[in-house]
């Protein structure tokens, strides 16, 4: 995919929008870097830290070549000797103590061709479902939310409907900041149509209420009592769609009642009764609604019932399967999609197909050629750490990823890895606060140098593409597992020459057991590609399937028929809970935290560039005036945050954008980039139930000055 004038067509390395990019190498070895105006999902669009990506090429830290940890001093070594010793361990620790002693903690930066490679590795040979991904900490609860409600972990909208909606509501996210080139979209579409509503539901008056016309400060965590409140004003004032209730859902009565038996939802959410019955006689009177949610709604310890609350609500008007209709979750980070389609999450087996399911754990253990394949779910992430701490899990492969930075209570995290016998870790940079508790680093490729595809928000798989040499003895994550697998004596299941080899398996194998469209993920269409055809792969939707031969950008148009066993789409029963662990007189105030503008996730990448850092500069703690002043501090001094399990400190910033008693910290800073600052050190390992999502935005603390 290069043209006349050198430019190479690949994808942004941050979120999940997934922005086509094209890139041109420059004669100072920097990457010159424009948007890909053919690019469906942004039209030639990127944000600042899109148009940065140049500058931010990772040349200085970078791991070159394996190393293995021999009397705690690193020894340089060669790429045989590496992944022999990897083999030999993993094999060794399965042999003693079992596979389930084993896991892979992976990445929403893998491309897909990696991620699947990891999977087969793990459930199909090794048999263990003990692979989970950073994912997890972003998306899980819409997983569970999609797969109640639809049968299937689909995303039933696309990109187009911003601009064929006549009411956005936008809950937990702050698109402005997060998904910024999906805002700039929505302020278009704004500015083209001043009929169009935008509504804000977040306890913070964040960046996007810029263009809000109405924002809703509800009280953190309360997002289930308002949607219960709006699906029992829908059937109070009998607004509801009773047909599409009758012909396409399930359980509507029970989710009826939950609402109706739903506390006082002025009182939870913290919202007077005439600003609520706006809103819902908003919701009610528009026929085209679009709900854009994000991790507001997903990190909470009842992220998957908020995401139901939602998604319950556009059913009960039959809001959905309508172009400019429906809930939309946008992903974090550039293939977190792309994870959950290969079943890099420890309780889905491959592409969306089920443990539960005994024709689908057979189609996968004959298409693999395995008698190893796992049988039942794994251990999710916060519960990986946990089995790592106990001991249970003896031996561990971290897939470019930081999970003592990221993670819930990562004093905890550390211990457990240091702890632990054997600890793999593949990464591009050679010092992170991980890959400092490892016994092996393997040199991992960066952005820009490896190969292969992501899926964005709205399910399009694009290509990235290699765009600069590697330096040093970097390989793909692909190969470094093919490489292992071998050696563990599964040599034919995982000879690959190459990217597009990965992928077509993975594209035959989504037609597996799916002869009448039991399942959404259907890369069919893509089975037979060739080289030269994967080389220069276009954006696309799936579903791909061959006799369908275009794609489909919107899920339940046509026939409303959802992948449940009867068709139908389920209500679900839900009630608001209130947050575990609630505030105190030792700590007050409830800890948010989230991104900023520029940066991206801890920073290694965005951290090298000068004009991304200006936005920010440094860590910051958001707070309003009389707040502060209740705590004694003072504008632009550094104030200590702290509770039972830690504590960091971070400039003052005053802003009235924060409800009395509420704080917000950016989640960027660590102790690599900033002597602790990192807010994951106040955050318990609470998670919810179902979807095993942590909680991010609800911690209580107390602040004093420094
Ligand atoms: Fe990259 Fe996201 Fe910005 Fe697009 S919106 S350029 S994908 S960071």
């Amino acid at each position: 995919m290069l043209n006349d004038e050198g430019w190479v067509k690949s994808t942004c390395a941050y979120c999940g929008v997934g922005c086509g990019i094209e890139a041109r190498p420059m004669i100072t070895g920097k990457l010159d870097i424009r948007g890909d105006k053919d690019h469906p999902s942004n039209h030639g669009k990127l944000c600042t830290k899109g148009i940065a990506l140049g500058d931010t090429v990772i040349e200085d830290g970078r791991l070159l070549m394996p190393k293995m940890k021999v009397d705690k001093q690193w020894q340089e070594t060669d790429w045989d000797t590496a992944l022999d010793q990897v083999a030999q361990q993993f094999s060794k620790t399965v042999a003693e103590f079992g596979p389930d002693s084993v896991a892979f903690y992976v990445s929403g930066q893998l491309l897909t061709e990696d991620y699947y490679v990891a999977n087969k590795l793990l459930k199909g040979f090794i048999g263990t479902s003990n692979i989970d991904s950073n994912s997890r900490l972003c998306m899980a609860s819409s997983v569970v939310g999609h797969k109640r409600a639809f049968g299937m972990d689909t995303v039933p909208v696309c990109y187009d409907d911003i601009e064929l909606a006549e009411l956005v509501i936008l809950v937990g996210s702050n698109l402005a900041w997060c998904h910024p080139v999906l805002y700039q979209r929505l302020r278009v579409a704004k500015q083209a149509n001043p009929n169009l509503v935008v509504v804000v539901i977040d306890p913070r008056r964040n960046e996007s209420c810029e263009i809000a016309d109405l924002h809703l400060a509800l009280n953190p965590g309360a997002d289930v009592a308002l949607f219960n409140g709006l699906l029992h004003y829908l059937s109070k004032t009998q607004q509801l769609d009773a047909s599409f209730i009758a012909d396409h859902t399930n359980h509507f009565s029970e989710a009826l009642e939950a609402a109706l038996q739903e506390g006082d939802v002025s009182y939870i959410t913290g919202l007077d009764e005439q600003t609520l019955a706006g809103f819902y006689e908003t919701f009610a009177k528009t026929d085209k609604v679009l709900t854009i949610y994000s991790q507001g709604v997903n990190q909470s310890t009842q992220g998957s019932d908020k995401v139901n609350s939602i998604i319950n609500c556009h059913l009960a008007m039959g809001k959905i399967g309508v172009p400019g209709c429906g809930p939309f979750s946008v992903t974090g980070q550039p293939n977190a999609m792309g994870g959950r389609e290969v079943g890099a999450l420890a309780n889905t087996l491959v592409a969306h197909m089920e443990f539960d399911n005994p024709k689908d754990r057979e189609a996968v253990a004959t298409f693999w050629q395995t008698q190893r394949l796992a049988s039942k779910p794994g251990l999710k992430a916060v519960d990986m750490f946990d089995a790592l701490a106990s001991g249970k899990i003896k031996a561990i492969w971290i897939m470019a990823t930081n999970p003592v930075v990221s993670l819930p209570n990562s004093a905890k995290i550390k211990q457990a890895l240091l702890d632990c016998p054997l600890v793999v870790v593949s990464d591009c940079i050679a010092d992170t606060a991980t890959t400092r508790c490892a016994d092996i680093v393997l040199p991992a490729q960066g952005w820009s140098e490896k190969s292969g595809t992501v899926t964005n928000s709205e399910r399009r798989i694009s290509r990235q593409r290699r765009l600069m040499a590697s330096p040093g003895l970097a390989k793909p994550d692909w190969w470094i597992l093919s490489q292992v697998a071998q050696r563990m004596g599964f040599k034919e299941a995982f000879d690959y020459r190459h990217e597009g080899d990965i992928f077509r398996e993975y594209a035959q194998l989504t037609g597996l057991n799916n002869d009448s469209g039991q399942r959404d993920l259907n890369l069919t269409g893509l089975a037979n590609v060739s080289d030269e055809e994967y080389q220069s792969f276009q954006p696309r939707q799936w579903p791909v399937i061959e006799d369908q031969g275009v794609s489909q950008n919107r899920r339940f148009f046509e026939d409303k028929r959802f992948f449940t066993a009867n068709h139908r789409a389920n209500f679900l029963a839900v009630q608001h809970s209130a947050p575990k662990n609630p505030l105190s007189k030792a700590f007050p105030l409830v800890l948010n935290s989230g991104r900023t503008r520029d940066q991206w996730h801890t920073m290694t990448r965005t951290g090298l560039s000068s004009r991304l850092a200006e936005h920010t500069p440094e860590p910051y703690v958001l707070i309003n005036a009389k707040t502060a002043a209740a705590f004694s501090l003072h504008p632009d001094a550094l104030a200590c945050i702290r509770n039972q399990h830690g504590s960091c400190f971070a400039r003052v910033v005053l802003s009235e954008s924060m409800s009395d008693n509420e704080i917000f910290m950016p989640i960027h800073w660590n102790d690599v980039t900033a002597a602790n600052s990192k807010p994951c050190v106040l955050i318990a390992s609470d998670t919810d139930p179902v979807s095993g999502q942590p909680e991010f935005k609800y911690t209580p603390v107390t602040i004093a000055p420094f």
